[in-house]
This record gives structure tokens, sequence and C-alpha cells, in this order.
């Protein structure tokens, strides 16, 4: 298990899911009181277990899981874990709270939305709920003597919420910064359908510019320092992609056309092209399920219905 100590008793624990490399971290800060920030899908819970076991961290030490939004790849795992941790609090945005608790409905749209790699992330197990702390933005959650800040960040889902830790000036991310494709020094928008929306994912990119962290910590994946370049970065790609998608959409191409366009328009989309194997086409299909989103967006926008 890779297991990245990235300052300030933060460790970045590659999670290994889907049998790929530096696709998904969680990250476990441990200051004398232990946190798990986006503890991934049920299907890696164990590596996340044997990571905490290399440690020499006891997960029932777990006093906060934090969970960036509900999505499979991020929270999936949380009921699972919160066995092992029966004295954790779970941290979820209050709009994503009842659905960890009665997982059924966020489980089959899941299985509809990602068909056989829902399997793969493995099913979502309830959480007691008891455990869950509901947010909404601007609280402060303690971790022995330091604070994590809340940050509201709609716009990847309604629901989505950023962590900043003070005392190393970062913050975790979820998607609300995009995908960062290390291996390839790349930055690829994330905007699945139903819920992405440009105006808000960009007000909550300026929220957290203003924080004027240092560093970002992705969960797709890994640190990031020069904070405030990449989230500006990111704002960027994403009205390139926007603008791109409706151009390719009143042109009347397809989605792969779209994609072929976009590779023309963004360098970093063709950074993926050197990947290979399974690697790739996890890539590309998130690519096609980021077009869909936009796609969808452009829709109930209207900014399609306006154009025609
Ligand atoms: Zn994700």
């Amino acid at each position: 298990m890779s297991i990245e100590p990235i300052g300030h008793d933060i460790h970045c624990v590659d999670l290994h899911p889907l049998g790929l490399e530096e696709y998904i971290s969680a990250y476990v800060v441990d200051r004398g009181q232990v946190a798990v920030i986006d503890c991934g899908p049920s299907s890696t819970i164990e590596n996340l277990l044997d990571a905490m076991a290399e440690m020499e961290i006891d997960p029932a030490e777990i006093r906060q899981i934090l969970l960036t939004h509900i999505h499979v790849d991020h929270a999936g795992g949380a009921g699972l874990l919160s066995k092992k941790a029966p004295q954790a609090k779970i941290y979820v945005h209050e709009q994503g709270a009842y659905h960890l608790v009665h997982p059924e409905f966020l489980w089959s749209s899941t299985k509809k939305v990602l068909g056989e790699l829902a399997e793969e992330y493995g099913e979502v197990q309830p959480v007691p709920k008891s455990s869950v702390v509901p947010l909404s933005g601007g609280e402060r959650i303690h971790l022995d003597t330091t604070e994590i800040a809340v940050v509201e960040t709609p716009g990847h889902a309604p629901h989505h919420l950023c962590f900043w830790d003070i005392p190393s000036s970062g913050i975790f991310t979820g998607d609300a910064a995009g995908i960062y494709v290390r291996k390839q020094d790349c930055l690829l928008p994330t905007t699945p359908p139903p819920n992405f929306d440009l105006e808000l994912s960009l007000t909550s990119l300026t929220r957290l510019m203003a924080l004027q962290a240092d560093r970002l910590y992705y969960t797709h994946f890994g640190r990031r320092k020069d904070a405030r370049a990449h989230l500006e970065a990111y704002s960027r790609r994403l009205r390139l992609w926007v603008d791109t998608v409706l151009q390719g959409v009143e042109e009347g191409f397809n989605e792969q056309e779209i994609r072929d366009q976009l590779a023309r328009t963004d360098p970093h989309l063709r950074k993926i092209e050197g990947i290979s194997g399974r690697d790739r086409l996890i890539h590309e299909s998130s690519v096609l399920f980021s077009i869909q989103g936009i796609m969808r967006y452009l829709r109930s926008s209207d900014s399609l219905s306006r154009e025609s």
C-alpha cells in the first residue's frame, strides 16, 4: 500500500481502486486525534485499513470521517469504515446525510450511471444515523487543538463541501477543483450529470481562492502546491470545456466528436493519450461523462435552446 506523508501529520493513501494507481486517495490526519477525509469506496476500505495498520493507527481511534460529497468513489465505504470506527462522527453536507443513512437510492442510481463499474466500487452500506453530523458550510471541526473549516462548494454536485485545513494551509478539494492526473501532470474537469453547474462551480472556486491557501489535496490525486494558480487554471478550463461543448452541439457533433474537438483545444486532454491500458479507458470514460454533464447543464440552463 502506498502511503505518502505530505507534512502537517497528513498522509495521502493510494487506495488502488479498480486496480489503478494514483486514481483515488484518502487522507489520514493524525494529530493526537485521527481524522479520515474521503474514505473512498467500499471495495478499498480493506486497503485503507491495511495502510492504517502500516501507520500503526488503530481504526477505532478515528474520531472524524469528513466527506466532501456522497459520490461512491469518495464516500461509498463510509458505512463499512464506521463499523471499524464506532466512535467516529461522519461529517457530510446536510443534503447528502439522508442518503448515507438510507443508501438504497444512492446505490441504485450509482448502478444506473456507472454500470459494472459500480459493482467494482462495491455496494454502499448504511452509516448509523447517530454518527452523522450534517453540515452546510461555515462550521469549524476541531481536531485536537487544530481546526478544519468547512466550505460549501456546490457545482460538481449541489451538496459538495471542501475542507480547509488551517494548520497546513491546504484544502481537501474533493471534486471541486478537478481531477489531477499526476503521472501526466494534467488537470481535467469533472462535470458529471445530472448536477454539474458552471456558475456554481466558478463561484465555489472563487470562494476557495479567497482562502489564500498554499496547497490543494485532491481526491484524484494527491497534493499540489501553488493552490491559487491551479484553482485559476481550473476555472479557465471549465469555461473552455463548456464553450467547446456548446459549439460542438451547435455544429451537430456527437459526444466522441466533441471529445476530439476538446483535445484540439485543450492540451491537457491530449496528455491522457499518453496513458495506456485500463487507466486510459477509465479516464476516457470520465471525459465522456463530463461532456454529458456539460450537455445536460447547457440544456437546463437554456444556453442551447436560446441559440437555436
Ligand atoms: Zn470523484
